[in-house]
């Protein structure tokens, strides 16, 4: 009885050791395995089939794979993109008879200006924001459509739809309908994807799925990726890898700084600051003097140094105008009449996107550059140009006490909203 428990108990603990060794076994045959492959990929052999992420849309697969063997680090990739002509690429990509020709998006109104140009009118000097007057006489053959804002808001809806395909929805921050702001450092971090990959799948997907072009700036910054974006369109994409953003920037006109005025321009040029890199030299100290703290920021960014974040949480948009005086301004008169020019244009632009506001703010900017704003929000949204320039005139007055006077007025609207709300909810979701 005694020897049979013995042999028992021995099988039993024979069959335990066993077992244990075979999975022992196969753990480190795994990770043997692993080793092996990650070998393999150090010395530059083709990866076989199934080891790596299959390309999705055709961009060539080796662009993956040169990306183990010679990694860059981008501590964040952040992609500015930008479709191109957008209002008149909507119209053009539906309507076969549009394309190649010069075509305006504006409205039927006394005073429309110009909403969307595309490139064949813009060679004739037609740009958006011009009296509508004025494009004809350019060129008198252009076609002129009327805006179509349930259109573009699909359109963008669409593109959105592929940035989440890429990055989390939290990390798209939509700037206008056809612009965004996507950081992809997830997508690109551990080495299986390029900034550049990410950048082309994008183009390549708007492209064949909604038939538009797209212009994407790729680089460690939304700044930087904002001009590079700029820097090469139609239909261009353009990298700055880290370590290189201020030489990319340096040879660039001041005026590609975003958020610079056309009067700060005239005042830098005026101190012979032509280029990105002039400003980003200059004495810090004599630009502060000049344009007050506002130097020290732009010297900052000319320098290709922001680190904001992209916040895809922020309330989605505005839509605003603003008008620099050549000589300061206190005349209440004066301001109402800029005022009344600044709601047409916002207005004209709510339309067009087909969306109504519910605030209407007012910002002033005084000669020491202090930002004065004020703002009246009402209970439903509107698209009336009046209701809207009543609700601006109340908050000039608010804002505009002690006839101070102001170098610069701008008019924005807030809490946009589609009269379809189900609409809204996935635009910008
Ligand atoms: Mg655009």
């Amino acid at each position: 009885m005694a020897v049979a428990i013995t042999v028992a108990a021995f099988a039993a603990v024979f069959v335990l050791v066993s077992i244990l060794t075979i999975v022992i076994l196969l753990t480190m045959g795994n990770q043997l395995a692993n080793v092996f492959s990650n070998v393999v990929d150090a010395l530059g052999a083709t990866p076989s089939p199934g080891t790596r992420g299959r390309p999705q849309d055709g961009v060539a697969d080796w662009r993956l794979h040169s990306a183990m063997t010679r990694p860059e680090n981008w501590p964040r990739t952040i992609l500015h993109v930008d479709l191109d002509a957008f209002y008149t690429s909507v119209h053009q990509r539906d309507d076969p008879r549009l394309r190649g020709t010069p075509v305006a998006v504006a409205g039927r109104s006394r005073r429309a200006v110009v909403m969307g140009a595309s490139y064949e009118a813009r060679s004739y000097g037609v740009r958006s924001a011009m009296p509508l007057h004025e494009a004809l006489q350019l060129c008198p053959q252009l076609t002129v459509v009327p805006p179509d804002g349930a259109r573009y808001r699909e359109a963008s809806r669409l593109v959105h739809q592929i940035f989440r395909r890429f990055t989390s929805p939290e990390l798209v921050e939509g700037v206008a309908l056809d612009e965004a702001y996507l950081d992809v450092t997830a997508r690109t971090r551990h080495g299986t994807s390029t900034a550049e990959d990410v950048a082309r799948r994008i183009k390549f997907q708007i492209h064949t799925e909604i038939g538009l072009t797209a212009s994407v700036g790729a680089a460690t910054s939304k700044l930087v990726a904002k001009v590079a974006s700029g820097t090469r369109k139609p239909d261009g994409l353009v990298l700055v890898s880290p370590g290189t953003e201020s030489d990319f920037l340096a040879p660039l006109p001041v005026g590609v700084i975003p958020g610079l005025g056309p009067k700060t321009e005239e005042r830098l040029h005026a101190m012979g600051l032509r280029t990105v890199g002039a400003l980003a030299a200059y004495e810090t100290q004599r630009l502060v003097q000049a344009l007050g703290t506002n130097g020290a920021v732009l010297q900052r960014l000319a320098q290709g140094r922001d680190r904001a974040p992209v916040d895809g949480s922020r309330p989605a948009k505005t839509i605003s105008a603003e008008t620099t005086f050549e000589d300061d301004v206190s005349d209440r008169t004066q301001l109402e009449r800029a005022l009344r020019d600044l709601t047409d244009r916002v207005t004209e632009r709510l339309k067009t996107d087909g969306v109504r506001a519910r605030t209407v703010y007012v910002k002033l900017k005084l000669p020491d550059f202090r930002l004065v704003s004020r703002q009246v929000s009402r209970t439903s949204p509107t698209d009336d140009v009046e209701t809207i320039f009543r609700a601006a005139r109340s908050a000039l007055e608010k804002s505009h006490v002690e006839s101070r006077p102001v170098r610069l007025i701008g008019v924005g609207l807030s809490g946009l909203e589609h009269p379809e709300p189900d609409l809204q909810l996935t635009l910008f979701d």
